[in-house]
């Protein structure tokens, strides 16, 4: 009896030491897949993933000359950070583009551990002007195009029973604003898919999460957004300020960690306070 409890304690002991579960160095040689990965939030975790030694692939639209040079400049910091890229357009609209696209990663790089969803758009107006394609191109977009890769990458992350999928939502998945109804609802829609991958993909130790940033300062929000929304949005969080990729990428490394094992179906809001 004496015997049981002092293995017992023993084993109590050992569970409660501190291990140093946030060792970056235990991504390297990984590869992570990065929809959108040319510019803003993309970027800024490729190339996060990439300075912890992770392999990258990575997918943009292809929506004009600047488009393609994003993706050549982040293609050369990454390989200047000494990993191997493969990149190129790959439509997350396209069921099929997106299986090729997968596909040609694990030839390429070897295998995908860690898949981050965040290719997204906005095409914002009032629903009662809201025309068919405003709605279809931004569900379709942000919503089916996590669906597709998710898909494609499932049978293999079970199989290797191990892998990380972050999907990028946003705070307007969780509380909305006037003229993103489709945008609300396709970010909404990615919460639902987040907890339901991760019901179906834990039991093969697939972690399934969601960041949902809030106003984040790439070019798309400094380009396309009205300077008195981004004051608003600026006064409403209560950090007082608008955040960088940078600030999304740190979270998006956490979940992909080994600090973030027991952690699955979440969605980590990245907002400054302003949902609060
Ligand atoms: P950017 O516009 O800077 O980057 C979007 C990326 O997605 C680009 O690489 C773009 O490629 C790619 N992309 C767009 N459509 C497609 C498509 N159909 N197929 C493949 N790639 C596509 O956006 P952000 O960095 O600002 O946003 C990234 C994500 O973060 C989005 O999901 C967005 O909703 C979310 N988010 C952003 C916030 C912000 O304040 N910035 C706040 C909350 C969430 P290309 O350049 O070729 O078009």
């Amino acid at each position: 009896m004496h015997d049981a409890v002092e293995a017992l304690l023993d084993e109590v002991g050992v569970e409660t030491q501190p291990q140093p579960l946030f060792d970056s160095t235990r991504l390297r040689g990984q590869v992570a897949l990065v929809t959108g990965g040319s510019s803003g939030i993309g970027r800024a975790v490729a190339l996060e993933l990439a300075r912890c030694g992770v392999h990258i692939a990575f997918c943009f639209l292809d929506s004009g000359a600047q488009s393609r040079l994003d993706a050549q400049e982040v293609a050369q910091r990454l390989r200047a950070m000494e990993v191997r890229v493969f990149f190129r357009s790959c439509d997350v609209r396209d069921s099929r583009e997106v299986r090729d696209f997968v596909r040609e990663v694990q030839e390429e790089l070897g295998g995908i551990q860690i898949l981050v969803n965040n290719a997204g758009i906005g095409r914002d107006s009032a629903l009662w002007r809201m025309e068919d394609h405003e709605w279809e191109g931004v569900v379709r977009t942000n919503l089916d195009g996590a669906f597709f890769f998710t898909r494609a990458v499932a049978p293999l992350m079970r199989a290797q029973e191990y892998g990380k999928i972050v999907n990028v939502t946003s705070v307007h998945g969780l509380r909305s604003e006037f003229g993103i109804a489709n945008y609300s609802a396709s970010k909404a829609g990615l919460i639902g898919l987040t907890r339901s991958a991760a019901v179906e993909l834990g039991p093969r130790n697939v972690n399934v999460n969601a960041v949902a940033p809030g106003y984040i300062r790439t070019t798309r929000l400094t380009d396309g957004v009205p300077s008195e929304v981004l004051d608003r949005a600026r006064e409403r969080a209560v950090l007082g300020r608008l955040g960088d990729p940078q600030d999304v990428a740190g979270v998006v490394l956490f979940l992909c960690s080994e600090a973030a094992r027991h952690i699955t179906g979440v969605v980590i809001p990245v907002d400054g306070g302003y949902l609060l």
